[in-house]
């Protein structure tokens, strides 16, 4: 149903050697250790990435493990494309992945972080301030405007101000008072999100900084660290070179490679 994926290929992720080994031998020995040879560590973690349903796990002789798209297998390619991957692609894939950030976080913590956030402290920091600033200005002039009230209605009361004038001061320092509660609204609400950003990705740098080294994949690791794995329909370049886009959306923190 669809050919070539308009996506960008994403430019850094390499398996190298020793990793393809790695893998070769990890996933062997599994093989030989597990009579049902059912490594099931992506369960619930992948998605296909042109329809959005889970992708299922396949075994066959000539292939081996592989995933595809569970609605291509339950209704064909009229309604989605098979998502062929096999399953030592993906785990090399994601292995190299969580081995680079970790090791990226252990060399230089802060700059990870500031990439995470994509902003150093230092500007986010002066972005706080001066929505701090904001805030004071706007909540001052909220005092200034129930002073006001205060007044006019004192004014009205002792016959300094007519009906007409009053009515239109109302309207008028009450619109002000609405514009000025909503701005309020507007900043608390991006201070508290800038403060859950931080948060969120210090708590995924202190999950992935658990791990001394990280030589294997788990689903309990899999699950800590990775919210979900999307893969797209894999397509051949110039050279008859089979391209795959893998996404890993990270907890917390989403997709950042
Ligand atoms: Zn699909």
């Amino acid at each position: 149903m669809q050919s070539k994926p308009q996506r960008q290929v994403p430019q850094e992720p390499i398996i190298t050697q020793d990793l393809w080994e790695l893998v070769q031998t990890h996933v062997n020995s599994r093989k030989r250790s597990r009579k049902d040879d059912e490594p099931q560590i992506f369960a619930g973690l992948l998605r296909c990435g042109e329809c959005g349903w889970t992708l299922g796990s396949a075994n066959t002789k000539d292939k081996g493990r592989f995933y595809r798209c569970t609605q291509y297998s339950a209704y064909g390619r009229n309604f989605c494309t098979m998502h062929y991957t096999p399953y030592k692609i993906l785990y090399a894939f994601v292995l190299g992945r969580l081995q680079f950030w970790l090791m990226a976080v252990k060399e230089n913590e802060d700059a990870i972080l500031e990439r995470l956030l994509q902003g150093s402290e230092k500007q986010r920091r002066s972005e706080n301030a001066r929505a701090e600033k904001e805030l004071k200005k706007a909540q001052k002039r909220r005092q200034e405007l129930d002073n006001l009230f205060a007044k006019m209605y004192e004014d009205r009361v002792k016959g300094l101000l007519d009906e007409e004038n009053y009515s239109m001061l109302s309207v008028k320092y009450r619109t002000e008072q609405q514009q000025l509660d909503e701005t309020v609204k507007t900043i608390t609400a991006r201070m508290e999100e800038t403060k859950e950003e931080t948060d969120d990705a210090k708590r995924w740098v202190e999950l992935i900084q658990k791990y001394s080294a990280i030589d294997e994949l788990t689903a309990p690791l899999l699950n800590e660290l990775i919210e979900k794995i999307v893969v797209h329909q894999s397509w051949k370049d110039e050279n008859g070179k089979t391209v795959r886009d893998i996404e890993i959306y990270y907890r917390f923190v989403g997709k950042i490679d």
